[in-house]
């Protein structure tokens, strides 16, 4: 176990994911074990804030206790040809829901073919069979109209979707796109961006705009938080990761397993896209869910996982702005 408070790692990733080839963050040691502050870099210091709390309650107070021991967790299938797409279902340990990424823009600026979108839900299909579950993330791409055009034809080839993961970009569109679709074909949208990086996550349910929202711990300050705001919605919950370490996976599966109700997998088996983590025993799905558990640091795996020079400063000099951000009460 090595000793320092603060600890940054840095790992490639085995897929390109969110615009990345690679993650870092800091981990940080304290009297309840460890805690992930790994904002993407796109997030300035005071956006950053609310991640310092979910990494300092984890490492000073840790978590309230679980009512579960396994959290289901979804297999996510980025943006790639049918056969890939085949594959990743294949050897993601046992899930029995796929997030199927649609809505991906080309270097050109132009959305996916609908039909290239149509035959990476067939094939999902077919290699989850038909107790699978299927949900398609548009991660704010579409307008209401592009959405309502092509939500018919990918709810057909996924067999019945479960639901569409921010079809467009605010609220409003959210709301009409629930609207607009009819009767019982209609399928769910749930709620991410616009949960996680509005000013106001309780819009989203003043205008009955989502039947389902996804919570994640890093961006919403902690599990104790997202409890609250869960209470709030009063809506369904999917947990998801902000493509962390084991460390704070191992935070949002403490939310799910803490959570009263959890009726969907939840979007936590990321941890197979980086190319070495920070403890031995990552936490990866063995027959579709998450053990509830709480993995050490290990001195090897931070060993491979230790970053460059610069990467280490630029961590430690980032923790300590927004911690001094904190303590001068000017963080949201
Ligand atoms: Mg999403």
């Amino acid at each position: 176990m090595p000793d320092s408070r603060a600890v940054v790692y840095r790992t490639r990733l085995t897929t390109r994911f969110r615009g990345l080839d690679a993650r870092d963050g800091v981990l940080l040691r304290g009297d309840a074990g460890w805690g992930e502050f790994s904002p993407f870099w796109d997030y300035d210091d005071a956006e950053s804030a609310a991640w310092l709390r979910a990494a300092r309650e984890a490492a000073d107070d840790g978590w309230p206790a679980p009512v579960r021991d396994r959290v289901p967790v979804n297999v996510t299938v980025p943006a790639v040809g049918p056969d890939r797409a085949r594959g990743l279902v294949a050897a993601s340990g046992g899930c029995r829901t796929a997030k199927v990424k649609v809505a991906q823009r080309g270097p050109d600026g132009a959305l996916e073919p609908l039909d290239a979108e149509v035959a990476r839900l067939e094939a999902v299909r077919d290699a989850l069979g038909p107790g699978g579950r299927v949900r398609v993330d548009a991660n704010g791409a579409w307008d209401p109209d592009e959405a309502l055009r092509r939500l018919p034809h990918l709810d057909r080839a996924a067999g019945g979707l479960e639901y569409v993961e921010q079809p467009c970009p605010d609220v409003a569109g959210l709301a009409a796109v629930r609207r607009g679709q009819g009767g019982d074909t209609a399928v769910p949208v749930a709620a991410d961006e616009s949960i996680r990086r509005a000013e106001d996550p309780l819009a989203v349910v003043r205008a009955d705009a989502a039947d389902v929202v996804v919570l994640k711990v890093q961006p919403l300050g902690g599990v104790r938080a997202c409890l609250d705001l869960a209470e709030q919605v009063r809506l369904p919950v999917v947990v998801s990761s902000a493509l962390e370490s084991s460390v704070g996976i191992a935070a949002g599966v403490a939310l799910a397993a803490a959570l009263p109700a959890l009726p969907y997998a939840c979007g936590l088996a990321t941890v197979n896209l980086f190319a070495a983590d920070v403890v031995a025993e990552p936490l990866v799905p063995v027959d579709g869910a998450l053990p509830v558990a709480r993995p050490a640091p290990s001195a090897a795996a931070l060993a491979a996982t230790a970053p460059d020079a610069d990467t280490d400063r630029r961590w430690r000099a980032r923790l300590d702005r927004v911690a001094g951000l904190a303590l001068a009460g000017g963080a949201r």
